[in-house]
């Protein structure tokens, strides 16, 4: 979820450097440690093999497999691979799903990309989709301390409605927002003065040695494990030690790590300063500018890079059992059917599954972090924040980390007139009806959804194997402990994809001459946003 829109002009103004595309690709750069790089040739194996690639779970990290293999090992005489993807729910998409509140649809789950994000903005320029800002009317933010605001943006609105309607004049509704940008940036930087500069250039380092991801694949080593693949990129220590001495080391003062920090990892995965430094310079990422969504909603990118991949896909279908039967795997589902695939990966999260795996596969023990993500649409109760007036709430409430503060955020998506809004809210916990009607005086839809959202970070970070058996059988989702967002799950796909065209097609992928490099296709995507 974003905040950009309640950071004024100050704070966007520091992001915006992280929010341009490069001018370029990234050049590529030696490879160092992992393993040895690809050489420039595209040079099938002495004999190619047929086969079948079974993919678990049909979201980001699954349908990028998909993708990602049929670019490197395109469908021909000398690969004829079938790809089945499973999906145990009737959609695709995993944690990009969309809910329909009042005719409109907002992400229920996954809602805002990077403009960085390369992988998605290719994908959107390869699908055709159309991009749009994150769904969001949250223009001021407060934070609440459980008692009262430790700090509040200034917020445009007015309890007339006269009023209101002028401040939507075009003209006046320009000069009005870059007026109140202004003194908001002010405010930001009375409060946490440079520090504010500090957070923005740890988060850019971190999002330029993310960029080396995406150097041409012949320039870039295919990883066998993700602390390689960290280590490689120069993002491993970061994944070692807590957010807060990250950024304590790096000279950001207390307050701003207390407050700002924290209200947007809390928003962000729903966990404190305490979160790994990856995990965390990710979710300072995703507050910045120039951030974006799919209109209609992300998970089409899912359904069209599966549709693009020529896999059969296999809805309401459960893959409850792999085994490895030698030279193949047998999965099993929910249907009573078997399929027989000489190569399978594992597409969602492990933690909270009951596949069973013959013989058994070891991955660390993960807690996953859940998120309640509560809609609600009616109108919020100002006794609750110590107002008279509902007007007086910032439209996003973040909150400083105290066991007794009930939820980690509310923000407005849309306000369908003066007295009815439909929100959002993040919690740790259920939230119950008698804790929403203090928070709201009125309710006239609810809507609850229970995410087995991402990993509880907790660094050091101990990375599952992307090979579970030392075979063919893979695994995406080893990466979320680095970070959890679609474009990780697809750079780890990317990978996966090359793992399986090297280990089991003996093909070494290099750049198709003909084709733009990875980055340089996505400015072109960009430009387009
Ligand atoms: C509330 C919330 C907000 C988020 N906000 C953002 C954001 O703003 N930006 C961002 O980039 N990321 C965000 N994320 C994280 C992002 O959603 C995930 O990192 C990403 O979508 C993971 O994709 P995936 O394909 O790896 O896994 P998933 O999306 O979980 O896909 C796995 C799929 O596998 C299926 N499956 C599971 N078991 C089986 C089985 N046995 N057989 C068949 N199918 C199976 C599941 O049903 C699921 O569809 C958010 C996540 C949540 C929950």
């Amino acid at each position: 979820m974003s905040i950009i829109h309640t950071l004024p002009l100050f704070f966007t103004f520091l992001l915006l450097s992280q929010a341009q595309p490069p001018s370029g690709a990234p050049s590529p750069s030696p490879s160092s440690g992992a393993r040895s790089p690809s050489p420039p040739s595209d040079t099938p194996s002495p004999s190619p093999r047929s086969s079948t690639v079974c993919i678990i779970g049909a979201g980001i990290g699954g349908s990028s497999v998909a993708h990602f293999l049929r670019e490197y090992t395109p469908h021909s005489s000398d690969f004829p691979t079938k790809i089945l993807v499973f999906e145990r729910r009737t959609t695709v998409g995993g944690r990009m799903a969309t809910i329909t509140i009042a005719g409109d649809t907002f992400e229920a789950g996954a809602s805002i990309l990077h403009p960085k994000n390369f992988h998605a903005v290719n994908y959107t320029k390869l699908l055709d989709l159309k991009v749009k800002p994150p769904s969001s009317e949250s223009n001021s933010i407060g934070i609440w301390n459980g008692e009262r605001f430790v700090f509040k943006t200034v917020k445009i609105g007015s309890d007339i409605p006269l009023v209101n309607q002028l401040l939507k004049l075009p003209l006046i509704d320009y000069i009005v927002s870059n007026l109140v940008s202004l003194v908001n940036s002010v405010l930001l930087f009375f409060r946490y003065g440079f520090s504010l500069l500090k957070m923005q250039s740890f988060v850019e380092s971190a999002v330029n040695r993310f960029l080396k991801f995406y150097e041409v694949p012949g320039s870039r080593p295919v990883f066998e494990t993700v602390d390689e693949m960290l280590k490689w990129a120069g993002l491993y220590n970061l994944t070692t030690r807590t957010l807060q001495d990250e950024l304590t080391d790096v000279g950001m003062s207390p307050l701003l790590i207390n407050e700002l920090v924290t209200v947007i990892t809390r928003i962000n995965y729903g966990q404190s300063v305490l979160m790994s430094g990856l995990a965390g310079a990710v979710s300072l990422a995703g507050s910045g500018g120039g951030l974006w969504a799919i209109e209609g909603g992300n998970w089409q990118m899912a359904a069209g890079l599966i549709n693009q991949s020529d896999a059969e896909l296999h809805l309401h279908e459960e893959i409850i059992s792999i085994a490895n039967l030698g030279d193949y795997y047998e999965l099993s589902s929910t249907k009573g059917k078997s399929y027989s695939c000489e190569v399978a990966v594992v597409a969602t999260p492990l933690d909270e599954l009951n596949i069973q795996f013959t013989p058994p596969v070891s991955v660390p023990k993960r807690k996953l972090q859940h998120t309640h993500t509560t809609f609600v649409r009616g109108s919020l109760n100002p006794v609750y924040f110590g107002f008279s007036r509902a007007t007086k709430i910032p439209e996003l409430v973040g909150t400083l980390e105290d066991p007794n503060i009930p939820f980690s955020s509310i923000s407005v998506l849309k306000k369908h007139n003066e007295k009815e809004s439909t929100f959002k809210i993040f919690s740790r916990q259920p939230m119950a009806d008698t804790l929403l009607d203090k928070i709201f005086s009125a309710r006239n839809e609810t809507i609850r959804i229970d995410w087995a959202a991402y990993p509880h970070y907790k660094p050091p970070e101990i990375f599952a194997p992307f090979i579970l058996d030392g075979q063919h059988l893979y695994y995406v989702n080893a990466f979320e402990n680095a970070a959890s967002t679609m474009e990780t799950s697809a750079v780890a796909a990317e990978n996966i994809a090359r793992l399986i065209a090297s280990r089991y097609f003996g093909k070494v992928i290099a750049y198709p001459s003909n084709k733009a490099t990875a980055s340089s296709q996505a400015v072109d995507a960009h430009l387009d946003l």
